[in-house]
């Protein structure tokens, strides 16, 4: 699959990071399965990963703390 960003690179499966703002916090869900642009880093996932990201996200902003350690 060729990159729709910068239709130049070639997008590989991979792991990843997807993050977002959502409503008043900034959340990761880390170690996600994407196809990964070998050019330019743009993740695509598919509509299992996307599912999986939005429980993983909702999940995480209703178990929000405001002080919250992130093992890297
Ligand atoms: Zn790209």
């Amino acid at each position: 699959m060729i990159c729709v960003i910068c239709k130049t690179g070639t997008c590989k499966p991979g792991k990843t990071h997807f993050s977002a703002f959502v409503k008043d916090a900034f959340v990761v869900v880390k170690n996600v399965d994407a196809l990964i642009c070998e050019n330019c880093g743009e993740a695509y996932y598919d509509a299992d990963t996307t599912r999986y990201i939005q429980e993983q996200t909702e999940q995480a902003y209703h178990n929000i703390a405001d002080v919250e350690v992130m093992k890297v």
